[in-house]
């Protein structure tokens, strides 16, 4: 049984999609509740940001800080606790939380995405024993270390370029032979001493004994087919959790995120999505797509509710 909240919307995930909904939301008089565990998402992760307007620089736990604090400023509460199942019945959404079960007529998902895994031996074995998926978290246990980081985006560049500040050594070890990382950051990469780039390659196997000691490559580096290492960071994209997504009945595409209109809404009456979830904001999936996206979604649900 759900708690009868009246509310409006049920936010689920604090990220900036969920968090700048809840300021819309509030403004628009619309009642919500956000739930999250960890309030700030993703972003929290973010050593530093240097692409969101009116911050020349500044950390991702910064950013979040500031954000929580204008959602709680204008009265919406963030529920930190984790959603097991959302089902529709009578017209209502039930949302089953950790703690507690509630009701909301609306559902807006800013559920963000988790670390794609490479799924190669080794992986999981030496996970925070020299296997990291978050630079920022780890970077400084890699003082004077030599590292290694998978991919050739935005994300493994920036990973190379703040592990650079504390390790001896770091190897960008991508699979094809040009980073499609922004130019901003390839030009960074290019004028550090510490970061050497391995094209056309991929690491086959993680060896150690207690921690990280080597990587298996699969195309020789100067000759050899592998890489003394104390850390592999593994910077190759994220995927949506879809659990959620799947019980919801919610249209996705082939890799799994969220088909939404225009407005945000999906397939589902009732239900919204915003943020890196979602196919939406031609897919650039960047803190500010984000953030535009939950305000749009959260001026769906006032409209609707100006014309119902
Ligand atoms: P992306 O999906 O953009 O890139 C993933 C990278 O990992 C690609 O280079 C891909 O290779 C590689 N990869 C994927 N799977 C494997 C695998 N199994 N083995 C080896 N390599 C693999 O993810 P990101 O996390 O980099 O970025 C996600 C989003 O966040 C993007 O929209 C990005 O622009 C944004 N972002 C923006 C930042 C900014 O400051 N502007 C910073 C960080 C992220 P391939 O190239 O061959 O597909």
């Amino acid at each position: 049984r759900g708690k009868p909240t009246g509310k409006r919307i049920a936010v689920i995930g604090g990220g900036p999609a969920g968090l700048t909904a809840s300021v819309y939301a509030s403004r628009y008089r619309l009642k919500h509740l956000v739930f999250s565990a960890e309030p700030g998402g993703q972003l929290n992760e973010i050593h530093e940001i240097e692409n969101y307007p009116g911050f020349v620089s500044i950390s991702g736990f910064d950013l979040a800080q500031k954000m929580i604090e204008q959602v709680r400023n204008l009265g919406a509460e963030i529920k930190m606790e984790s959603i097991i199942d959302i089902k529709k019945m009578n017209g209502d959404f039930r949302v089953a939380a950790s703690e507690n079960k509630y009701t909301a007529k609306n559902i807006l998902l800013t559920i963000g995405t988790e670390y794609r895994k490479m799924n190669i031996p080794g992986e999981e074995k030496f996970k925070g024993k020299g296997v990291s998926y978050c630079a920022t978290c780890d970077a400084a246990f890699f003082r004077g270390k030599i590292v290694s980081v998978i991919g050739g985006a935005n994300s493994a560049a920036m990973a190379a370029l703040l592990l650079a500040e504390y390790a001896s050594k770091v190897y960008l070890i991508y699979r094809k032979e040009k980073l499609r990382c922004d130019p901003a950051f390839k030009e960074k990469i290019d004028a550090s001493d510490k970061i050497t780039v391995i094209y056309r390659t991929n690491i086959l196997e993680i060896k150690g004994k207690d921690f990280v000691e080597k990587v298996i490559l699969d195309n020789p580096y100067k000759d050899k087919t592998y890489l003394d290492l104390q850390g592999v960071f593994i910077e190759i994209g994220s995927e949506p959790r879809d659990e959620i997504i799947k019980n919801l009945g919610v249209e996705t595409d082939e890799q799994g995120f969220i088909k939404v209109n225009p407005d945000q809404s999906t397939n589902v009456p009732g239900v919204y999505a915003a943020g890196d979830v979602t196919t939406g904001s031609d897919k650039v999936r960047q803190i500010i797509t984000a953030a535009a996206e939950g305000a749009v979604a959260a001026g769906s649900v006032y409209k609707k509710l100006q014309t119902s």
